[in-house]
């Protein structure tokens, strides 16, 4: 059904699937994990620590491209927490959306958890399908959700993030990313060009984490497009339901629009198609379905290609080339987006370098591994514009609680903090 409504292929989607299924066994072990800290007070008999709270009823907003998967790290988690949630999928996935709410609301009506006065457990999960105008902005506005949720574009975060903040409530926010690659000489170039090619390929350069920009050493830079070229001749593209296809359709027409736009406006800002481009979606221009090319786009050195800035949700690859690993990272930092990030080496030197407070800025650093492809046990997430949220593994449960602190005095007088002296 995700590859039917969505369109990424079936190893993909099943992979999604089991995305949701290891965050589910995740939440079981973290149900016994909800750890608070006890402190020492400064008062003599008296006991200090914090406790979390569910928040309640938490709102979650999600994207078209992990119309399971995100799901899944907000509501299991919100849910292992104690809240109730309401769901708002994207319009373009309402079926895999009902069919997901449903399979959890028939698992959560055999649970012999609540009291009958409580109501029916099924209800902890409830979906709302509607448009960003009704559906989004009412659940945006509403006190009841002290929590918003929201993955989707940056456009969509200035909105929600303004309006939830606009009545003091909280936001989580998970929006796009720009996602960058850099292959120093000192790297092992199978990988490199398998790690490329599964991050600016896979779904169609419709993950959040898709590589978008490549930044290889001068060294290397010819040996590692021609790679790229071979092995981007060799994506099979079709029906994702296809076990021979590598790369579905896009989501829609106006994807196909921007991808030919985006091309367009790197050619005009000085950027060389090395494979794919306009001319590679106009072959597929007669098929059923958005079909398009990957495609490359090599930037010569010392030009500035300001459509790299921006986050086209499509399969294009920018290449940039580097002399020195700083210029590299600050290329690689130098756009507004910071979810993902790796860096192709060999070097001990060089890897650290990219994790030190003065390499990446992004929610997250791979060391010779793509971009794409996270771990649900860790905390996913990104900074700067990409929102700054953290969910999934990791700590980010405590985004879904209202934490506490307790002070108990036990003894029979009633010291005050910091010593004060009150006496009447
Ligand atoms: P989108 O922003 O168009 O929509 C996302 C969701 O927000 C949808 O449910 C939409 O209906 C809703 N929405 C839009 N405007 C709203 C508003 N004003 N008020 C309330 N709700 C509103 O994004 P999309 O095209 O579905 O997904 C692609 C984008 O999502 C990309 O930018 C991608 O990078 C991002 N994304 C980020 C992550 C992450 O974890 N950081 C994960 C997946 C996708």
């Amino acid at each position: 059904m995700i590859s039917l409504e969505m369109g990424k292929i079936r190893a993909e989607a099943i992979g999604e699937v089991q995305e949701a299924v290891d965050i589910a066994d995740f939440c079981v072990g973290l149900s016994r994990q909800l750890y608070g800290l006890t402190m020492h007070s400064e008062r003599p008999r008296h006991r200090m620590y914090e406790q979390w709270h569910p928040l309640g009823t938490v709102g979650v907003i999600t994207a078209f491209n992990f119309p399971v998967a995100v799901w899944s790290w907000n509501a299991m988690v919100a849910a292992t927490c104690g809240n109730a949630i309401v769901w708002k999928p994207s319009l373009q996935t309402p079926l895999v959306s009902i069919a997901l709410n449903n399979l959890v609301r028939r698992v959560m009506s055999e649970q012999d958890i609540f009291q009958p006065d409580d109501g029916d457990p099924a209800d902890v999960f409830t979906l709302v399908i509607g448009t960003d105008e009704t559906v989004g902005q009412a659940m945006t506005d509403d006190r009841r959700l002290p929590l918003i949720s929201a993955t989707g574009s940056c456009r969509m975060g200035r909105h929600v993030g303004q309006a939830v903040a606009g009545r003091l409530g909280r936001c989580l926010l998970e929006l796009g990313g720009n996602n960058a690659m850099i292959v120093t000489a000192e790297a092992n170039l199978d990988l490199a060009t398998r790690a490329a090619v599964f991050g600016a390929v896979g779904t169609a350069g419709q993950r959040c984490t898709t590589t978008r920009r490549l930044i290889v050493h001068r060294d290397v830079a010819d040996d590692v497009v021609g790679r790229l070229s071979s092995a981007y001749a060799q994506v099979a593209i079709g029906d994702p339901l296809n076990d021979e296809t590598l790369m579905g359709p896009l989501i829609s027409r106006d994807a196909i629009e921007r991808m030919k736009q985006a091309i367009e406006t790197a050619v005009e800002q000085g950027g060389e198609v090395i494979c794919g481009g306009v001319e590679g979606i106009e072959r597929h221009a007669e098929r059923r379905g958005y079909f398009v090319e990957p495609t490359i786009i090599r930037v010569p050195p010392g030009t500035d290609l300001p459509v790299a800035r921006e986050e086209t949700f499509a399969p294009i690859l920018y290449v940039f080339e580097f002399e020195q690993l700083d210029d590299a990272i600050a290329m690689h930092n130098s756009v507004d987006q910071g979810l993902s990030s790796a860096i192709m080496t060999d070097s001990l030197r060089e890897a650290e370098m990219f994790l030190s407070h003065a390499g990446s800025d992004c929610g997250i650093a791979n060391v010779n591994i793509g971009t794409s492809g996270a771990e649900i046990g860790g905390a996913f997430g990104g900074e700067k514009d990409t929102g700054g949220g953290r969910e999934s593994g990791s700590d980010a449960w405590k985004n879904y609680m209202r934490r506490q602190t307790c002070t108990i005095n036990w003894g029979d007088q009633l010291p005050l903090a910091q010593g004060i002296s009150f006496d009447a």
